[in-house]
Parts: C-alpha cells; structure tokens; sequence
C-alpha cells in the first residue's frame, strides 16, 4: 500500500471516527467548577500529560486518540466500543496505528523504517 493511498486512509478513517465521537460524546469532556478539564472516568482525561496537549484542547490529529475508548467508555458505550475497535483493526492491519502519535510523526515514523515510498509527500521531522 502506498503512502499516498495510507494517508488518505488515515484521513478517511479520522473523520468517520471523529464524526462518530461528536454524535455520541462517550467522554463528555467539561470543565468543572474549578475550570479542570473532566470527562465521565474519575480517573480522567487520558489526555492527561500528553505533549500534544494545550489549554485549548489537542493540537494534533491523531487517529489512535481518536479510535481509544478506556473500560468507562467501553462499558457505557459497547456499540461505539465495537466500531472503533473494527476501524482500530484496519489501522493496524494497514500500519497507520502509532498510539498517542499524530499523523506527521506517524508518517515520519513509517518512513523512518523505510516502510515506505514518498510518492511526491513531503514529511519533515515533527
Ligand atoms: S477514554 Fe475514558 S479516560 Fe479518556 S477521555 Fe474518554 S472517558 Fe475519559
Ligand atoms: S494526541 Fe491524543 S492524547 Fe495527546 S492531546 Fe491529542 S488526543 Fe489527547
């Protein structure tokens, strides 16, 4: 599979999974009364301490953080649950799975183990 052919992969499969997490909400992020970003585990945000993190959210497009769900989301949940996991399968099955990663340093990576051709794509070090 080329890198132009997994890129647009990439894509396709962030928007279905972003499209999905926007109509359901599993995590309901908030503030709360003390302007701390929550979600619904008490053991929460999973984006806690991330490097892509601001205070206005991610910064990143990032698949895997797109197609992750923790046993709270799991369980409340379970059909959203399941989609993610078949969409998760076919990432990593076609190599553009790299958790916590965003698409440049997935890409950077992947052609880092000369996995892959450029056909053209110009993917400097994140
Ligand atoms: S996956 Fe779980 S821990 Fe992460 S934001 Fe959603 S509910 Fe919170
Ligand atoms: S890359 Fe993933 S874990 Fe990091 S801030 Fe973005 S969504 Fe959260």
């Amino acid at each position: 599979m080329s890198t132009k052919y997994k890129m647009y992969l990439y894509d396709l499969l962030y928007l279905i999974s972003s499209i999905l997490i926007k109509i359901v909400n599993p995590c309901k992020i908030q503030k709360n009364s003390n302007r701390e970003t929550v979600c619904i585990s008490t053991r929460g945000p999973c984006c806690n301490r991330c490097k892509h993190l601001s205070t206005k959210g991610c910064t990143v497009k990032a698949l895997s953080c797109k197609l992750y769900l923790c046993l709270v989301g799991k369980y409340s949940h379970p059909v959203l649950y399941k989609i993610l996991k078949k969409i998760t399968h076919i990432s990593i099955r076609s190599e553009i799975y790299y958790f916590r990663y965003s698409k440049q340093e997935t890409f950077y990576e992947l052609n880092k183990l000369g996995k892959e051709k450029y056909y053209g794509q110009v993917i400097s070090k994140p």
